[in-house]
C-alpha cells in the first residue's frame, strides 16, 4: 500500500443497535488507520431522516466506544472534515449536481414508481436483468417542460457512459471488471431534492479525503457506479475493499436467533469488549497470533490482504474462547473488580481472594460465579442427582474418616494449607485418585465437576466443610 496519510472511515446508517457484522467493519477500518498511522473517521449516514433518531446515534457512538474504537474525527470529535452527519452535508452537494446537469452527465427523470416498476417487470419477464430503461434519457427541453407543466417531479439520474469497462483492484477481492452497459442510469437526487445513497456516500468519501474504504461485500456492485460518478466530477476515489459478510452458522444473515445479533446483547450477557474485538479480528482475517491481543497489537498485525473472500460464519464457541482467554488473563485485582458486584456482602478481603482464586479458572462469564458463590457461601447445598449418588455410594466410614482428619481451625485460607488438609484426608480415608476425589467433591459441592478441590477448600469455612462431610457420615 502506498505511503501517505491513510484516512479510513466507518459510515453506518444509525438504524438500530450496532450488529456484529457492522462492528467488524468498524474494527477493520479502525485497525487499518491505526496500522498506517492514519486517521479513522466516523460519518453518520443519516439521510434516511424518518428512521434516524438522536437516541440511535447516541447508542451507536456508545457501542463503538465500548469496543474501544475511538474515532479521530466524527460526532463529538470535531476536525477538518466536519460536518460528520450526512444530514448536515447536503449543502455541499449542490455544485456537483449542477455541474453534472450542465455537462449533460446527469438528467431529470420523470418516471413514476409505477412506470419504473412496470418496466422492471417487463425486463424480468424477458429474462433480462432489470435496470433503468432510459425513458427520460433523451427528452428534449420541450418534453421536459411539458412534464414539469403536468406537475411531475423529477429525480436526477447519472448518465452511464456507454461501452466503458470499469476496472479496479479491490483490497480484498483483487482485480474487478464491470461493463458500464450492464449498469443502468442511477438516481443521484431524489424527487425531494435529497441526495441518493450512491451519490452522497461517494461524494462524502471524496470530499473528506478518505483514502481507503472497507465495507460490506453487499456494496461491491455499487463501486463501479461510484467510481464513474467520482470521475465525472473530477474527485479522487478511495480504494475500496469489500469485506465478506458475517452470517449465522447456517449461512443466513446474522440475526437475533443466532444469539449474537447486537453488541448490546453480548455486553449484557457479560462479554468483555476485548473478547469481542479479539473474536471479530479473527473472523475472516487470518493471523498467526493465537493469544489475546490489544487493539494496538491487532493494528500491528492487520492487513487487508489477509481478509478472506468467503463469507464468515459466526461461531459462538470461538467468541466464548476469547472471553475465556480474557478472563484468564486478568490479574487478581482486575478479577476482583470485575466480579465485585457478584461477591456476597460482608466477606473479608482474604475470603474474596480465596474464592476468586478457586473459581476463576471455571468462569467465562461473570454470571458463572453465581453457582459457585452459592456452593461456597450458602449453608444449604443443592445436589445434582449423580453427585448425590456418588457421595452416598462412598459409604459412611469414608466421610467419618475424612471429617475426623479435618483441622479444628480454618486452614488459613491459603492454598498450601488446603493442599495439606487434602493430603491428610486422603491418608485418613485410605483412598486415592478418583475413589477419593469424586465422593469428596460430590459431598462438598453437590456436583461432579467444578473448580479444583484444594483452592475450594481454602475458600470454604472449615465448619461448613465438616458439616457437609458429616452429612454423609451417618447411615441413612
Ligand atoms: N451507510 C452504508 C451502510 O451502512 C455505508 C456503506 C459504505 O460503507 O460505503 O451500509
Ligand atoms: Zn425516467
Amino acid at each position: 500500500m502506498p505511503a501517505g496519510t491513510v484516512i479510513t472511515r466507518f459510515a453506518p446508517s444509525p438504524t438500530g443497535e450496532l450488529h456484529l457484522g457492522n462492528a467488524r467493519t468498524a474494527l477493520f477500518n479502525f485497525l487499518l488507520a491505526r496500522s498506517r498511522g492514519g486517521r479513522f473517521v466516523l460519518r453518520i449516514e443519516d439521510t434516511d431522516a424518518q428512521r434516524t433518531q438522536e437516541p440511535l446515534l447516541e447508542a451507536l457512538c456508545a457501542d463503538l466506544s465500548w469496543l474501544g474504537l475511538r474515532w479521530d474525527e466524527g460526532p463529538g470529535q470535531d476536525g477538518p472534515r466536519a460536518p460528520y452527519r450526512q444530514s448536515q452535508r447536503s449543502g455541499l452537494y449542490g455544485p456537483y449536481f449542477e455541474r453534472l446537469e450542465r455537462e449533460g452527465l446527469a438528467y431529470p427523470c420523470y418516471c413514476s414508481d409505477v412506470e419504473l416498476d412496470l418496466a422492471r417487470r417487463a425486463q424480468l419477464t424477458a429474462g433480462r436483468p432489470p435496470r433503468y430503461a432510459g425513458s427520460c434519457r433523451e427528452l428534449s427541453l420541450a418534453e421536459r417542460a411539458a412534464r414539469e407543466a403536468q406537475g411531475r417531479r423529477a429525480t436526477l439520474r447519472f448518465r452511464m457512459p456507454g461501452g466503458r469497462r470499469i476496472e479496479f483492484e479491490d483490497l480484498v477481492h483483487g482485480a474487478q471488471s464491470f461493463a458500464s452497459d450492464d449498469i443502468g442510469d442511477f438516481v443521484i437526487r431524489r424527487t425531494d431534492g435529497s441526495a441518493a445513497f450512491l451519490f452522497s456516500n461517494a461524494l462524502d468519501d471524496a470530499l473528506m479525503g478518505v483514502t481507503h474504504v472497507l465495507r460490506g461485500a453487499d456494496h461491491l456492485s455499487n463501486t463501479p457506479s461510484q467510481l464513474l460518478l467520482l470521475e465525472a466530477v473530477d474527485l479522487p476515489a478511495p480504494r475500496y475493499g469489500h469485506v465478506s459478510l458475517l452470517t449465522g452458522p447456517d449461512g443466513a444473515p446474522l440475526s437475533k436467533r443466532h444469539g449474537a445479533a447486537s453488541l448490546r446483547g453480548l455486553a449484557a450477557a457479560g462479554y468483555a469488549s476485548a473478547a469481542v474485538c479479539n473474536y471479530l479480528y479473527r473472523v475472516g482475517h487470518s493471523t498467526p497470533q493465537q493469544s489475546l491481543l490489544s487493539l494496538e497489537q491487532m493494528a500491528a498485525g492487520f492487513d487487508p490482504a489477509h481478509l478472506q473472500r468467503a463469507n464468515a460464519h459466526f461461531d459462538a464457541a470461538q467468541l466464548r474462547h476469547w472471553q475465556s482467554e480474557w478472563v484468564h488473563g486478568l490479574s487478581v485485582e482486575q478479577a476482583h473488580a470485575w466480579l465485585a458486584p457478584l461477591l456476597p456482602a460482608g466477606i473479608t478481603a482474604a475470603q474474596a481472594e480465596a474464592f476468586i482464586a478457586a473459581v476463576l479458572p471455571n468462569v467465562v462469564l461473570a454470571e458463572d460465579v453465581r453457582e459457585w458463590r452459592a456452593v461456597v457461601f450458602e449453608e444449604t447445598l443443592s445436589f445434582e442427582e449423580p453427585a448425590l449418588r456418588a457421595a452416598s455410594a462412598a459409604g459412611v466410614e469414608f466421610f467419618a474418616a475424612a471429617a475426623g482428619a479435618l483441622p479444628d481451625s480454618v486452614p488459613g485460607e491459603s492454598g498450601a494449607a488446603a493442599r495439606a488438609t487434602l493430603a491428610a484426608l486422603e491418608r485418613a480415608t485410605g483412598r486415592r485418585g478418583a475413589a477419593f476425589f469424586v465422593p469428596l467433591r460430590a459431598a462438598l459441592t453437590g456436583r461432579l465437576h467444578g473448580p479444583q478441590l484444594a483452592p475450594l477448600l481454602a475458600a470454604m469455612p472449615v465448619e461448613r466443610v465438616r458439616g457437609r462431610l458429616l452429612r454423609f457420615a451417618q447411615a441413612a
